[in-house]
């Protein structure tokens, strides 16, 4: 049985991992922190009564912040893989906590390195590390003559927390150079689903259009509509994360759908999923989405009769999408867009998801989620 440790395990991403390992007969170890409410909601399904029967998935309290936690774990269990996606991950709050962002996200992949090395596991254990598209920082001259990034694109982070990764990507490197270590990067470009953080933009856009068809919300605040990013499904990038560790030779793989949306058509589609068509008017802080046009029986469908009721009059013309400069970040990632030949081709990686599937999936378990469990204006998120 193949033994894997991954951080990060109670994120999205860490979540999906854990289930097509599961599935793939590994036992799974994850490394997750200590919080003084419960913070395993996307893995409690993975939980199997310890006295019950026998466990393949374990969890070990830990951080990435303290190297000797990280290597009694890792020397107890003797991973034949480390998926390390444990990390501060939000590009606007890195800009608020710049320090702390640059130990979890770049030291810590250093730490991961140097336990798997001071234990001597060079030869056994093969180490995924979770580089990002955040990386490019968007800068039009560094995209290739087809106009994407691929592995050869420059670098260029613009964010504490693109910096912070792009020490974990070169130390990554380093470490494969310098030890002849099995250690790679995915440098992966935005992954969605239902499980993504409700602070991230996606989901805040799924959320708040699930609660204003709801009539649970009355505008959803956004910062630069024009921002386009090349989004797929979390469930198919883990996928690829897996085969990445499954090659004859260590190599650092862009992993992306090559397909661009920006944020204004990604709400766009959001609100059509609910049977409302949205115009946009005005521009930059002054741009407004306004309902156009509801499709009633698809409106009713999803909703039912009593809130469609209730709402349909309310929303004719009404503007539910405002900037708030807020949002902003200090410097913009303008564009992101990635090539994934490289995936396709060596990895054999093809994702089942385009961006219309995502975001029905995700609009379909937010309208589940608002209907029973929320009630209010989600007024301290930040994304
Ligand atoms: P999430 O924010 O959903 O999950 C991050 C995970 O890291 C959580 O389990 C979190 O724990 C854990 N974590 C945070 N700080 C520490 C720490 N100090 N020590 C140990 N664990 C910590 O991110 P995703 O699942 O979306 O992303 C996974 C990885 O991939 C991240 O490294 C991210 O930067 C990277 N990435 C993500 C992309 C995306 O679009 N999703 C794109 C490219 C890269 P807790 O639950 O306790 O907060």
């Amino acid at each position: 049985m193949k033994v894997a440790l991954i951080t990060g395990i109670t994120g999205q991403d860490g979540s999906y991992l854990a289930e097509l390992l599961l599935s793939k007969g590994y036992m799974v170890h994850g490394i997750k922190r200590r919080s003084s409410s419960f913070n395993t909601q996307r893995i409690d399904h993975l939980y199997i009564d310890q006295h019950e029967q026998h466990v393949n998935f374990k969890l070990h309290y830990g951080d990435l912040t303290d190297s000797t936690n990280l290597i009694r774990i890792i020397q107890e269990i003797q991973p034949d893989e480390i998926y390390n996606l444990g990390a501060m991950s939000h590009v606007k709050v890195s800009f608020d906590s710049p320090e702390y962002v640059g130990n979890v996200d770049g030291l810590g992949t250093l730490r991961i390195l140097e336990a798997v090395r001071i234990l001597g596991l060079e030869k056994k254990t093969r180490i995924y590390q979770a580089s990002t598209s955040e990386l490019y920082g968007g800068l039009e001259e560094n995209k290739n003559a087809a106009g994407f990034y691929d592995e050869q694109s420059p670098f260029y982070p613009r964010s504490p927390y693109g910096v912070a990764k792009i020490y974990g990507f070169w130390i990554t490197k380093n470490y494969r150079e310098a030890y002849d270590m099995y250690a790679c990067n995915g440098i992966l470009f935005n992954h969605e689903s239902p499980r993504r953080g409700e602070t991230f933009v996606t989901r805040k856009i799924t959320m708040a259009t699930a609660a204003i068809a709801l009539g649970k919300q009355e505008t959803l605040y956004l910062g630069n509509l024009n921002a386009l990013r090349d989004w797929g499904h979390a469930k198919d990038y883990v996928e690829a994360m897996w085969r990445i560790l499954q090659q004859d030779k260590a190599e650092d793989y862009v992993i992306a759908t090559g397909v661009t949306t920006s944020i204004r058509d990604f709400v766009r589609m959001s609100f059509a999923e609910v049977g409302i068509t949205l115009r946009f008017e005005g521009e930059a802080e002054n741009e407004v989405g306004i309902v156009e046009s509801i499709d009633e029986a698809k409106y009713r469908a999803i909703v039912g009769d009593e809130v469609a009721n209730q709402c349909i009059s309310k929303l004719a013309n009404k503007p539910v999408i405002k900037v708030d400069p807020k949002y902003y970040r200090p410097t913009e990632v303008d564009l992101l867009i990635g090539d994934p030949t490289k995936s396709k081709t060596q990895l054999g990686w093809n994702p089942e998801y385009d961006v219309e599937a995502l975001c029905a999936e995700m609009i379909k378990s937010d309208l589940q989620l608002v209907k029973t469990n929320y009630n209010g204006q989600l007024e301290h998120i930040v994304g």
